[in-house]
């Protein structure tokens, strides 16, 4: 019998592949460890995975060759291919900077006009360079970027930078944001039904795993004459769950904290007077 498989190109090797393929994973889709690296299946969801180079990846897409692909937003907007942008995945985060030498003095946009920039994000540099009317002349190579200035090929560069490490160890600062860039899932742009059908169940689960990762479970002990304020610090799903302890005068209180305002919300439980505060992380969180 021929199954309807939902085809998705992820990178085969590089910074997106282990984070994609733990999504998909942490999705409970099990794949099978065949000795073919380049495809493989699962036996508990209808998928079919192709290990690429990330910059084919859009170009798959488009041709239907894969029906869905992860990939780097940097590499999306680059390759501007017609696929659509579905989700973004939260990971592979990282921005499109311009750096120049560090002893230069740097004011703003205007310093690069006339000078050579190199990159291997020709277009969108030109797109930077035309959004902020500087003229200059952008060289495309295939990688080391970060040397071009150091052996006299630019002025400036344009490239990925997370930590700005690479940047530091070359001489080089960072002087402005082209792209902050994410891994995001592409879809085909004529997907069929049943295939879309395939996809949002895949991004349903997708949606969970995400929330999870953003969020963890607190339980803590508050004595009931602080339990109203302790319960306004909670943002929690709806309302936190209290429950009274053995101890008489105390309650237990369970709720959801999201990471970003995690260690705020923490500080300020502690200084209302909760006690033994437990942090869980959480599995999957469906709405
Ligand atoms: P491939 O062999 O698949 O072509 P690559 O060398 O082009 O791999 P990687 O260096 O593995 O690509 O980066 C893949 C993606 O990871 C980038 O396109 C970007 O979206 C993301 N990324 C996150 N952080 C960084 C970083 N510090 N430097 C480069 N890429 C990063
Ligand atoms: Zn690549």
């Amino acid at each position: 019998m021929n199954v309807n498989k939902l085809k998705i190109a992820i990178q085969k090797s590089g910074r997106l592949a282990d984070d994609s393929l733990k999504l998909l994973k942490d999705c409970g889709i099990d794949l099978k460890n065949g000795v073919n690296k380049l495809k493989t299946e699962s036996d508990n969801f209808p998928v079919e995975v192709y290990f690429l180079r990330d910059d084919d990846i859009p170009q798959y897409v488009e041709d239907a060759v894969a029906d869905i692909g992860i990939v780097g937003e940097n590499v999306v907007y680059e390759k501007n291919k017609k696929v659509d942008v579905v989700e973004q995945l939260g990971f592979g985060k990282c921005r499109l900077a311009v750096a120049v030498g560090r002893g230069e003095g740097y004011d703003d946009v205007s310093y690069l006009k006339g000078k050579k920039i190199a990159t291997t994000y020709p277009l969108l540099v030109r797109q930077f360079l035309e959004k902020n009317k500087v003229n200059a002349e952008i060289h495309e190579i295939s990688g080391s970027v970060e040397i071009a200035p150091g052996i006299g090929l630019a002025d400036a560069i344009v490239d990925l930078v997370s930590s700005g490490s690479t940047l530091f160890m070359n001489g080089l600062k960072e002087v402005e944001t082209v792209l902050q860039s994410q891994a995001v899932m592409i879809r085909n742009k004529q997907l069929g039904a049943e295939q879309q059908v395939l996809l949002d169940r895949l991004l349903f689960r997708i949606r969970a795993v995400k929330r999870a990762r953003n969020n963890k479970y607190i339980l803590l002990n508050a004595p009931n004459e602080k339990l109203e304020e302790i319960i306004r610090l909670l943002p929690g799903m709806k309302s936190p769950t209290v429950l009274p302890l053995a101890e008489a005068g105390w309650s237990s209180v369970h709720s959801v904290l999201s990471e970003n305002e995690f260690w705020d919300i923490i500080e300020r439980l502690t200084a209302a007077g909760a006690q033994s505060i437990l942090i869980v992380p959480i599995e999957k969180m469906v709405m």
